[in-house]
């Protein structure tokens, strides 16, 4: 399983998020965090386990470290990767402006 940052946040479910209020998580790599304030198009890539609001997601640098990683631990990239929790409507907007998913 891939990018399973969730679990060691796993008791945090909601977050009070200045912009949109009480709101379930997401998590996102510190790039992406970085990225979308200045609107920056990183890439935008997410896991499949979710117990939270919304998957972990990461940025293209990360999927290309962690594509490279081949099955090993993903640890390491984990670390690297410093995830920043975010409200779930703030991970819709990261994913829109990041990833360029906007309709
Ligand atoms: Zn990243
Ligand atoms: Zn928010």
């Amino acid at each position: 399983m891939k990018g399973s940052a969730a679990r060691v946040k796993r008791r945090m479910k909601n977050v009070n998020c200045l912009s949109h209020g009480e709101q379930g998580i997401g998590l996102v790599c510190k790039h992406i965090a970085f990225a979308v304030d200045s609107g920056e198009r990183v890439g935008f890539f997410w896991g499949d386990d979710a117990d939270t609001a919304r998957p972990d997601a990461w940025c293209r640098e990360c999927e290309k470290t962690l594509v490279a990683l081949n099955g090993r631990s993903t640890e390491g990239w984990f670390q690297e990767a410093a995830f920043e929790v975010c409200c779930a409507m703030c991970w819709d907007e990261a994913k829109a402006i990041c990833g360029g998913f906007a309709n």
